[in-house]
């Protein structure tokens, strides 16, 4: 790991900054030298270590990162491997390579080999949390799911890390990490550390 870590949120919309105070208080925790920053404009990408895409609404999302000239940069350091993403929610629905049902407002990253089914907890499970085992940690984490994507499934180098029930939740490929739920939201630290001990 680099000496002082500097990490990027990409800040066009959605949790920006909870993902912030997340990992502000993991980097304080873990002892680790770092710093956050929002990202909102391309020439940035290049200053960074590692990037978040945080939730909020993929569309939107797709969007700005399309008008601000953000999305193409963030494509190339996909397709030069370098950079490690963590995508939540909306953000994983980003990097995934295929979505059950198409949108027309989203261009997706094509960073992982999964594909993504969005708001796919409808009615009263729209949003909830439960405890949910994840591969490589002891204890059980606690997740919190907003209109939460889920990954149908998975392909090639595309390794699956967490499940809820039946549905994949959690996925990495090398050196990208796709969650459908919201690490950002609790206190515990150990997605962060996890995506920290990948930069
Ligand atoms: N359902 C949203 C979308 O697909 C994601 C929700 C979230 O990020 N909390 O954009």
């Amino acid at each position: 790991m680099v000496n002082k870590i500097l990490i990027g949120i990409v800040g066009v919309q959605g949790a920006i900054s909870e993902h912030i105070n997340s990992m502000k208080n993991a980097l304080y925790k873990l002892n680790i030298k770092g710093d956050i920053i929002v990202i909102k404009d391309s020439f940035q990408i290049d200053e960074i270590d590692a990037l978040i895409i945080p939730g909020g609404e993929s569309t939107t999302i797709s969007n700005i990162l399309q008008k601000s000239g953000l999305y193409n940069e963030i494509f190339k350091k996909i397709k030069e491997k370098n950079l490690p993403i963590m995508g939540t929610c909306a953000g994983c629905v980003l990097l995934a390579s295929e979505l059950v049902e198409d949108i027309k407002e989203i261009k997706l990253l094509y960073a992982m080999n999964m594909k993504v089914k969005r708001n796919a907890y409808g009615g009263q499970r729209e949003s909830f949390e439960c405890d949910i085992d994840i591969k490589g940690f002891k204890k059980q984490y606690n997740a919190i799911f907003i209109r939460a994507p889920i990954i149908q499934k998975v392909w090639g180098d595309c390794e699956i890390i967490a499940k809820f029930e039946d549905d994949i939740i959690m996925a990495r490929q090398g050196k990208f990490l796709a969650l459908s739920f919201h690490p950002e939201l609790t206190d515990d630290i150990r997605i962060q550390k996890y995506f920290i001990d990948m930069i």
